[in-house]
């Protein structure tokens, strides 16, 4: 079973890597795709395969949905991750987590985000460097989701001021 690491870049300077998973039960439509940003560190993205049903099968499912023929948990699709493939994404989602972030550190960076492309969703809209150096300990609200990295509205996310 392979589980393919690729790279693609965007406007030709900004990389993004990948990773596609595949099921256990190697049907191709079971898969998902967990991508980054390279150089950051404030997210990733997980695209799922949704299964075409075809147009007939989607009907009939649309219509069992309307009357309330519903799984007890909703219309989820399952994916088997074996021990090897956890590994796998293990070591991905590590490779995420350490990777050097790529802030501007020049003279033109931008003057909300601190050339680190991402500020806080709170009122002040602070650079999310403050939050990135805090302690573990300390990033309780982060991790509870109450603050969150929001693209720097003042640069657009490149870190760089605008002239
Ligand atoms: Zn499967
Ligand atoms: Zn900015």
């Amino acid at each position: 079973m392979d589980h393919e690491i690729y790279e693609t870049d965007i406007y030709d300077k900004t990389r993004i890597r990948h990773i596609s998973i595949l099921c256990d039960c190697e049907h191709p439509e079971h898969q998902f795709i967990l991508s980054y940003f390279v150089g950051d560190k404030t997210e990733m993205f997980m695209d799922i395969h949704l299964a075409d049903r075809g147009f007939w099968l989607g009907l009939i499912y649309a219509i069992k949905y309307i009357f309330g023929y519903r799984s007890r948990y909703g219309a989820f699709d399952e994916i088997i991750l074996n021990a090897d493939t956890v590994h796998i994404l293990k070591n991905f989602v590590f490779e995420f987590m350490n990777q050097p972030t790529t802030s501007n550190t020049g003279a033109d960076a931008c003057k909300q985000c601190l050339g680190w492309k991402r500020v806080a969703n709170s009122d002040d809209m602070e650079s999310w460097k403050y939050w990135d150096e805090l302690p573990d300990q300390s990033k309780i609200v982060v991790k509870m989701g109450l603050i969150k990295p929001i693209e720097c509205p003042r640069c657009g996310g490149t870190g760089r001021e605008n002239d």
